[in-house]
């Protein structure tokens, strides 16, 4: 069976390892992208990316740039994204959520919220 592809957007490397490992030990397929810019190039490149964990604060193009960009351009529709965040900001969630968000996950997280969104979202 093929692995199901997860993207992480984040330009903290920790965080990106972090949620790589939790989820390639339940049988993920991680790719790894580290602002906004690079997110869209990966969904372009990378085939059947089957959801994105998307951090909110990234420099270049953060995550709500990113989520509105896609949004605009109409691409990548069927695909659910899911914010990171450390803040609880109304406006941001709210200007998320308008921009077709799925979720929103509060910084710092246990493993199991990520993996049980990760099968949630990826299921057939
Ligand atoms: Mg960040």
């Amino acid at each position: 069976m093929q692995k199901k592809k997860v993207l992480i957007v984040d330009d903290s490397v920790t965080m990106r390892q972090q949620i790589d490992l939790t989820l390639t030990k339940e049988g993920f397929e991680l790719i790894e992208a580290c602002d906004g810019e690079d997110g869209i190039k990966k969904l372009k490149e990378v085939e059947n990316i089957k959801l994105v964990f998307l951090d909110v604060n990234m420099p270049k193009m953060d995550g709500l740039e990113m989520l509105e960009e896609i949004q605009r351009k109409g691409i990548f529709t069927d695909v659910p994204f899911i914010m990171l965040t450390t803040e609880i900001d109304k406006r941001k969630i709210q200007r998320a959520k308008t921009a077709g968000a799925k979720g929103w996950i509060i910084k710092p997280f246990e493993p199991y919220q990520i993996i049980d969104v990760a099968n949630k979202f990826t299921q057939d």
